[in-house]
């Protein structure tokens, strides 16, 4: 079977017959099977997809089907799927299955979409590399001996190898953006408030949000358009009204575009990317947009603020995976305090412990103002800085990712090196705004590395525009 990019191909496909929605599915869970050595799935709901094909097919034929109807996607495991196991890669959900779907799972449901499996990820969405998932790390379908990103790994790699057609992930400081960057697609993390977060197994509350995978800008759009919006489960879900954003991408336009200087210059940027950015952005002047340098005096201070307020939410977040109300119980615990005690260490990997620890100290009394405190007095600065810069511009535009994917095993000695992989991509969750990685080029080893828009709160509508058009540039650049 041909294999189809757009799915609005797809629909056109099956609403003509020429298609037919068993043997899309089956297409899928053969790639599935072929590409096992990936670890992309820890689960595939086979029969199910099966089953749910056959149904959806009739109604397809009766004209009643959703728009939907013809998406084969695939769940993160940190997103609930009702009676589905769910275990955000952790050995402490060990045998966990959940009572309730995510929002935006049933909203999936809702408009015939077919959940084909889960994803295998970093524990809990910590990690930049997929390498700290208990059930082993996903390979780089486009090269088996590097990594796919995290902590979203094996989403970016179903969907860039072919085992289905898109895939939700979660991004609370580049976990969508960074594996998309590096496998070679789209990975879109909406504005904080957009989707709702209820069912998405939370890691830092006032940054993680659903992100979508995908092959296209199209496809990303009529994903979001069908998921996003107000969710009495979720207070955070904002009201505002959701566009409908697959038919409001207009051509044509030009746009204001910054560049923070100090990007270019970081230490950690590799050649490659620098001088495909400064030929990406003299191209964009030619095609007629506007171009600028801006400053941004907290790029150093991005990482560090990052990391102290995710901590702290986690450890609090974590805190109710006790043994007792989820998963996995130490077998040999004795008494209530010892089960806490070891369910813990033996339930949690290293580096899910690493950030407990690290959020319990930056909260504990005596060090609450001393890190906490400022932290969060930093991120405002940062939000302040970054509207201001959007005021008068209508995108940042920034690598994704300081290189391309790096070898397996490459970083995992040096948590503070894997960290800094984020440099580019925590901006986003800081400030609450949009951003997606678009892909653009490739380095020396033929690995791709994405092109990140970052945009105003809400602006949504506008980013898949401006995407449009940077895809005129892209192919003048390489
Ligand atoms: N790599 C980042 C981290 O390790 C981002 C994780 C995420 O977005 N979930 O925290």
């Amino acid at each position: 079977m041909k294999s189809y990019s757009k799915l609005s191909l797809i629909k056109q496909e099956l609403a003509s017959g020429l298609l037919n929605l068993t043997s899309l599915v089956s297409f899928y869970l053969e790639n599935i099977e072929k590409n096992k050595h990936l670890n992309a799935f820890l689960e595939v709901f086979d029969r199910e997809a099966l089953d749910r094909a056959k149904e959806i097919q009739s109604k397809i034929e009766e004209g009643t089907a959703g728009p939907l109807a013809g998406l084969v996607i695939g769940l993160k495991d940190n997103i609930v799927y009702k009676d589905h196991r769910v275990y955000a890669a952790s050995k402490i959900l060990e045998g966990f299955e959940s009572l309730y779907s995510a929002t935006a799972t049933q909203r999936l449901l809702d408009a015939d979409a077919i959940i084909i499996g889960r994803l295998n990820c970093d524990e809990f969405a910590m990690g930049g590399s997929n390498e700290n998932s208990a059930f082993g790390p996903v390979l780089n379908p486009l090269d088996n001996s590097r990594v796919t990103g995290g902590s979203s790994g094996g989403s970016a790699a179903a969907v860039a190898a072919g085992l289905c057609h898109a895939a939700l992930g979660s991004d609370t400081g580049g976990s969508v953006r960074q594996p998309a960057s590096f496998c070679g697609i789209y990975g879109f993390k909406p504005t904080y408030g957009r989707i709702s977060r209820h069912g998405l197994i939370a890691y830092a509350s006032s940054f993680d949000q659903i992100g979508i995978f995908t092959q296209n800008i199209e496809d990303t759009a009529l994903i979001l358009e069908t998921i996003a919006g107000h969710d009495e489960y979720d207070s955070t879900a904002s009201v505002k009204p959701v566009p409908a954003y697959s038919k409001e991408m207009e051509s044509g336009r030009k746009y204001r575009i910054a560049y923070i200087s100090e990007t270019l210059e970081h230490k950690g940027i590799s050649k490659v990317v620098k001088e495909s950015f400064e030929t990406l952005f003299s191209r964009l002047e030619a095609d007629g947009h506007q171009v600028e340098a801006v400053n941004f005096p907290y790029l150093e201070q991005i990482v560090p603020t990052y990391y102290v307020l995710t901590t702290a939410e986690a450890s609090s977040n974590l805190s109710r995976y006790d043994g007792i109300d989820y998963g996995y119980r130490s077998p040999d615990a004795v008494g209530i305090e010892n089960t806490f005690l070891k369910s813990r260490t033996e339930g949690f990997g290293k580096e899910v412990k690493r950030r407990i620890m690290l959020g319990t100290f930056v909260l504990s009394a005596g060090y609450y103002d001393a890190y906490y405190s400022k932290a969060q007095k930093v991120r405002r600065l940062i939000r302040n800085w970054t509207d201001k810069i959007l005021e008068n511009h209508d995108f940042i535009l920034s690598p994704t990712t300081p290189h391309a994917a790096f070898k397996l095993g490459a970083l995992t000695h040096d948590p503070i090196a894997m960290y800094l992989e984020d440099i580019f991509t925590v901006h986003a969750n800081l400030a609450g705004i949009p951003a997606i990685s678009v892909p653009g080029f490739k380095n020396e080893s033929g690995m791709p590395f994405g092109i990140q828009v970052m945009g105003k709160a809400f602006g949504e509508s506008k980013m898949f525009s401006f995407v449009k058009e940077l895809e005129k540039t892209v192919p003048a650049t390489k």
